[in-house]
């Protein structure tokens, strides 16, 4: 078990393999140098200019990235902003490495969220030093975020993420005028499957249920939650409702295929889930709660009309509240 207090090498062992650093710097002689320094026991990955870096972070995220100031086009200090105002890279450590450092620069650095700066030429025990501090740290967050934020039963993300994130792409929806959808699950009779296969298989049930609704979402943006108990709960951005609809029917698919025995189910002896789906259309107006109520509204229909089905609706929130 993996503890706050874990050494660097063991958080490592656990989970992470060779850490994956990203070297920025157009002078490929300084390249080299951090490949000496670190080749052996991290991932070096390398580019020459900011856009480059970007891209690299976007596509694969390292995790820590030693960052040249100066460079021709966008300078470091524009990289590192760039990456911080993206929650995708917003949580990648950046340490400044640069030839001409003064207090005034140093300060700037660490104002657009650098975690530290070093001067070149760099002495190689300190740059490993600070190196391995940082990821220490870095890894420590990062597990401390997945305990936070992730159900401890399911490994999807918990009740807390979910109501953050409705908050969220709310937002975002509303100041971009995109539609946002909603499914909200419930696995069918399953105080049932607890009383006949015992609580142990019930959780067994959760995790893969949780597993294939994962595995029915189609964007990195899209988010599947346990909502509490034996419901789950999806967020589809940038979802109309059409979509959204063939998405929450191939769900209820999955889930019936899994074939997870249920003699007291009344669908061929397998569990089943009903889901409910609201999604907001592009009128302005509205707020998250709605969206769920009404999705929450879906579900109780999915039940009322025999369970093991889909039921959805558009939130019109043109409609005065
Ligand atoms: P319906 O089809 O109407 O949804 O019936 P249901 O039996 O699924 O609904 P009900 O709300 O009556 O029961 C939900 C059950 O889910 C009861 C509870 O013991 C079980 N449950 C909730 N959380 C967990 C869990 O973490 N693990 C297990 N094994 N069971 C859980
Ligand atoms: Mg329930
Ligand atoms: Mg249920």
């Amino acid at each position: 078990m993996t503890t706050l207090d874990t050494p660097l090498d063991a958080l490592l062992d656990s989970s992470h393999g060779k850490p994956k650093l990203l070297v920025v710097d157009d002078q490929p002689i300084n390249i080299q140098v951090m490949h000496q320094v670190f080749g052996a026991d991290y991932q070096v990955f390398m580019a020459t200019h900011g856009e480059q870096a970007l891209s690299i972070c976007q596509a694969n995220p390292p995790d820590l990235v030693l960052l040249d100031v100066v460079m021709p086009g966008m300078d470091g200090f524009e990289v590192c902003s760039q990456l911080k105002a993206n929650p995708a890279t917003r949580n990648i450590p950046v340490i400044f490495v640069t030839a001409h450092s003064d207090a005034a620069q140093e300060t700037h650095g660490l104002s657009v969220g650098a975690v530290d700066f070093i001067s070149k030429p760099v002495n190689p025990a300190v740059v490993r030093a600070r190196v391995k501090t940082h990821l220490t740290l870095k890894f420590q967050s990062d597990l401390l975020r997945n305990l936070v934020f992730l159900d401890g039963l399911s490994g999807v993300f918990n009740r807390r993420y979910f109501d953050q994130q409705m908050g969220v792409e709310w937002a975002r929806a509303a100041r971009n005028n995109t539609p946002l959808s909603l499914i909200m699950v419930d696995v069918d009779h399953f105080k049932l499957f607890n009383d006949r296969y015992g609580h142990q298989a019930g959780d067994d049930c959760l995790r893969q249920i949780a597993q294939t609704l994962k595995s029915g979402l189609r964007r990195p943006s899209d988010l599947v939650a346990r909502y509490g108990g034996e419901e789950f709960a999806c967020i589809l951005p940038e979802t109309g409702f059409e979509d959204a609809l063939a998405i929450t029917q191939d769900m209820e698919r999955k889930v019936r295929a899994q074939k997870i025995p249920h003699e007291f189910s009344q669908f061929d002896g397998v569990v089943t889930a009903s889901l409910g789906l609201a999604t907001r259309t592009v009128q302005p107006g509205g707020d998250p709660v709605a969206l769920v109520g009404l999705a929450d509204a879906q579900l109780y229909q999915a039940k009322q009309a025999g369970r093991g089905r889909v039921c959805g609706a558009r939130l019109d929130t043109s409609t005065p509240e």
